[in-house]
């Protein structure tokens, strides 16, 4: 997608107010990866969210909490967002957001490593998972979410066109052979149906057949 046609997107269906704009500010400033959600993809995650009236969401991948406030915006007073993050500099930076953002009741950061804090959730039920984080699990934490969601449920990935490697045969590095392996488990998985949006870098949908 063209930078104009998402920022038409964005500016008509997704404008940020303050909060979300300070966020991304001070994420620059202090050296945090540039590699949020993109605004219309935070909108999207609402829609989809709603759509399904999701209450107890999973995120993999914190970072500034940029997506988190997002997808926590459009969740019930009741609603809870768990999200796992690795570096505690980025924990700390989300947490300070969801605060200001007045979801602190919503939303916990967990920090350690995905592969480890998963299993520690076996058994829970979640409406949907938001999988953001490192490439190389990408089909590990597939079979985390199909575990953990609710039929009906919704896993959702981000970047998984890797900037166009993923259908570049000259590419064949870790990373990209495990976000085609992703992407091929969620085309043909019989327990999910899926697609793959080209949105920002690629943003692939699966609803848990009930
Ligand atoms: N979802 C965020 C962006 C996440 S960027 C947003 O859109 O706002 C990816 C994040 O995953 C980084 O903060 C990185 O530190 C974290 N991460 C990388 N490997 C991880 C792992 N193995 N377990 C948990 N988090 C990890
Ligand atoms: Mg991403």
């Amino acid at each position: 997608m063209s930078d104009r046609t998402g920022e038409y997107i964005s500016a008509l269906f997704a404008p940020e107010d303050s909060l979300l704009v300070s966020l991304r500010e001070e994420a620059d400033r202090t050296g945090l990866p540039p590699i949020a959600v993109s605004a219309d993809e935070g909108r999207l995650l609402q829609v989809l969210l709603t759509s399904i009236g999701a209450r107890r969401v999973l995120e993999v991948g914190t970072l500034g909490g940029y997506s988190a406030i997002w997808m926590a915006r459009a969740l019930p007073d009741d609603g809870e967002l768990l999200s796992i993050e690795i570096e505690q500099k980025h924990a700390e930076f989300a947490r300070r957001y969801v605060e200001r953002a007045g979801l602190s009741s919503k939303v916990e950061v967990r920090v350690g490593r995905a592969l480890d804090v998963l299993p520690s959730l076996d058994g829970e039920r979640f409406d949907a998972v938001f999988i953001d984080a490192d490439k190389e699990p990408m089909p590990t934490y597939l079979d985390w979410a199909l575990r953990l969601l609710r039929p009906g449920g919704l896993v959702i990935a981000d970047n998984t066109l890797w900037g166009g490697k993923v259908f570049d045969d000259a590419e064949n590095d870790e990373k990209t052979r495990a976000v085609r392996e992703f992407n091929r488990k969620m085309a043909t998985d019989p327990r999910v149906l899926s697609i793959l949006v080209p949105t920002h870098d690629g943003v692939a949908i699966g609803v848990v057949r009930t």
